[in-house]
């Protein structure tokens, strides 16, 4: 945004432990933290007068105001502060620097007096502490919802935190508040925003007292959300129990916003009580809880999804219901990559080589990329594009010796799977196709086979133990094929510790195969496949997310596609899927050919 000269702000939570750092030990993964703080870290800058008062638990009162309206009150709460730092955004070679501003709990100056006047130092200092634990560290799980207080603290500490600099910054120069959808787009990133909306909702209610009509519409107008996942275990559903008592009056205004959203359904569709059952906010199996997502969409003027697949999917799946009643609400954006990262910062040598034949008005440009077909039956052009990726394979090739100990062949195809490790990205699918391919290399040795080095590279969550297993899976078939001196010229299977954005940047450029493999209808989107793509790799891969798309812009004949798609995924899971099936059916599957 700040290279195309856009004025925005990133909100998020300066965690002291981001994402661990993951260490392979006897094959398996094993977690540390990582205090990316302890040198101090050069680009942020703390800004002590943005500074917020965020509350949490107490109970709500109501009293009637001087023009006799029923208004609320959120009282006796136990308050942390937000502090916000600053870390500048610099477009490129453009005067326009936006702000990524993350906040960081502080202890309220009362928090520690109340404990001080009963003569407690060791108790005002531990309850600083625990205040303080907002911002402790990130909950590593991806594609998983985590039902946990502290998450729900931390969500609602950002959207407050936020939504009070966002409002400040708006009265500094209007004094109208029904001019914020005019000024102020928020754009919630997944449901874990989501807050923002009953948020937005109290303080134009409670503190600046608009009516409730009034408030709705200007909080409908402001916001947007974008989905990111369709898997049933990542949506989000917060116990009411729980929110009852951490945010006991925005679960008051969820239940006003869901009355009312209700009504409208009953108008809408009379008598039909099933209907109503699905698209509550208040998900009522077992447990009662707050359906995030159905919040955001009700609470929303836009909602998207992330590739045109994931877009159809949302509109005919999963949010049906809710693209019949608002179906001029739904769009698609599909996700993209940035080229001054993952080309032009982390591949200088084929950037140079590019630029040499058509300029540099890729690199904010990325269109421009076409031109470079002109030179495709260039011999001349040919030697160096190798040459680029060579050179490039040698440093990874230097990585993986020094950090795996194993040897791999800069002149071996990289076939590369690297990211987040998970059932539905099938890392399994491409670890059994290691083993299938040492055993065909085995059964004929002779044979004429491309020497190929697999590439994994991932992070667990922490508690995910499938993923944790495949991991070690990975280790084992290594272990086996990098020993086994049959096969030593031919193939190597390795797993790269500490998949991370650094790491990643010395993989994409060395890259000749991407894996995209997920079961069609559960990648949203995908963005390495994308990065992979823009380093020059080919990509094999299943028609899920922004690879059909990828497949529309290359053409079909310069993609690998197999697998069924995701109507055809649908169909077999309604019919009954039955895995053991497939491996008693498939030889090579069902016995070793050695
Ligand atoms: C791009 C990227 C991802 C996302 O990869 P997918 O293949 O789309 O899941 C994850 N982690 C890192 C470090 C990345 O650079």
């Amino acid at each position: 945004m700040a290279t195309m000269k856009l004025p925005a702000f990133g909100y998020g939570i300066r965690y002291e432990y981001g994402m661990f750092y993951q260490r392979i030990v006897d094959g398996g993964q094993s977690e540390m933290t990582d205090s990316w703080l302890r040198y101090t870290y050069p680009w942020e800058y703390v800004r002590q007068d943005h500074l917020h008062r965020i509350q949490f638990d107490g109970r709500t009162t109501e009293y009637v105001d001087e023009k006799g309206q029923q208004r609320f009150a959120w009282v006796d709460t136990r308050d942390v502060m937000a502090l916000a730092y600053d870390i500048p955004i610099s477009g490129y070679e453009n005067e326009t620097v936006n702000t990524l501003r993350l906040w960081s709990a502080k202890a309220t100056r009362e928090f520690e007096l109340g404990f001080f006047n009963q003569g407690n130092y060791i108790g005002a200092v531990e309850s600083k502490m625990k205040s303080e634990n907002i911002s402790k560290v990130l909950y590593p799980a991806d594609h998983k919802a985590e039902g946990r207080e502290l998450r729900l603290r931390q969500e609602y500490f950002l959207c407050a935190a936020t939504l009070r600099d966002i409002l400040n910054r708006f009265l500094k120069k209007h004094n109208n508040l029904k001019e914020l959808p005019d000024k102020v787009a928020i754009q919630l990133n997944d449901t874990h925003p989501t807050l923002v909306i009953p948020e937005l909702m109290r303080i134009l209610l409670d503190e600046h007292r608009l009516g409730w009509d009034e408030a709705w519409s200007i909080t409908r107008a402001t916001v947007a959300y974008t989905n990111h996942t369709i898997m049933s275990e990542a949506l989000e559903k917060w116990p009411v129990s729980m929110m009852a008592s951490i945010l006991p009056r925005h679960l008051q205004i969820i239940y006003k916003i869901n009355f009312d959203f209700l009504n409208e359904l009953a108008t809408r569709y009379p008598g039909d009580h099933d209907r109503a059952r699905r698209m509550s906010i208040i998900g009522e199996e077992g447990e009662r809880t707050v359906r995030m997502a159905h919040l955001a969409i009700i609470g929303s003027h836009s909602i998207n999804g992330v590739s045109a697949l994931h877009s159809e999917i949302l509109k005919n799946e999963l949010f049906r219901d809710f693209f019949e009643l608002w179906p001029e609400k739904f769009s698609n954006k599909t996700n993209g990559i940035t080229q001054r990262r993952w080309l032009r910062h982390s591949n200088n040598l084929l950037s140079e080589l590019i630029s040499s034949k058509i300029g540099s008005d890729w690199v904010t440009d990325l269109d421009q990329l076409r031109r470079l077909r002109d030179f495709a039956k260039d011999k001349s052009f040919q030697k160096d594009w190798i040459d680029v990726k060579r050179a490039n394979k040698e440093a990874l090739a230097a990585h993986i010796l020094k950090n795996n100990k194993v040897e791999v062949s800069p002149d071996s195809m990289f076939d590369c799977q690297t990211k987040r490790i998970h059932e539905y990205k099938r890392q399994l699918l491409a670890a059994i196709h290691a083993i299938t391919r040492y055993q065909r290399i085995k059964a004929n040795p002779k044979g004429v086979w491309a020497p190929r080095t697999i590439i994994f590279s991932g992070k667990a969550a922490p508690s995910y133990f499938s993923a944790k297993r495949i991991i070690r899976l990975i280790s084992g078939i290594g272990e086996v094929i990098n020993n086994d001196s049959e096969v030593q010229s031919l193939l190597k299977v390795v797993f790269l510790a500490n998949y991370n954005v650094s790491l990643a940047e010395l993989i994409f450029p060395a890259s000749d195969l991407s894996e995209q493999i997920s079961t069609a209808g559960t990648e949203a989107s995908g963005t390495g496949n994308m990065k992979y793509a823009l380093n020059g790799a080919l990509t094999i891969g299943t028609l899920d997310g922004a690879n059909i798309e990828i497949m529309e812009e290359v053409g079909r004949e310069n993609i690998f596609i197999f697998g069924m798609n995701a109507q055809e995924v649908g169909n077999l899971k309604r019919s009954g899927y039955r895995p053991y099936e497939f491996y008693q059916q498939n030889s090579e599957l069902r016995g070793p050919l050695i």
